[in-house]
């Protein structure tokens, strides 16, 4: 499974790359990043209509968590 795949199916941030503890099976954002693009677009409804990414569900597996 490749990254961009991994993008594409929600199993990690779409610009960061940090890893849900679930698949959300659509493109999303982590926290910080969905913070950054509302800044950019301006609202929600912007960053999901420009570029197809949602925000997060399922909460970011922490480094800790990562398996090897
Ligand atoms: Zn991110």
């Amino acid at each position: 499974m490749s990254i961009a795949q991994d993008m594409y199916d929600g199993d990690c941030c779409t610009w960061c790359n940090v890893y849900f503890t679930k698949r959300h099976g659509f493109p999303v954002a982590c926290d910080r990043c969905w913070k950054e693009a509302i800044e950019e677009f301006g609202s929600e409804e912007e960053v999901i209509k420009e570029t197809g990414v949602h925000k997060h569900n399922h909460p970011e597996l922490s480094p800790e968590d990562e398996i090897e």
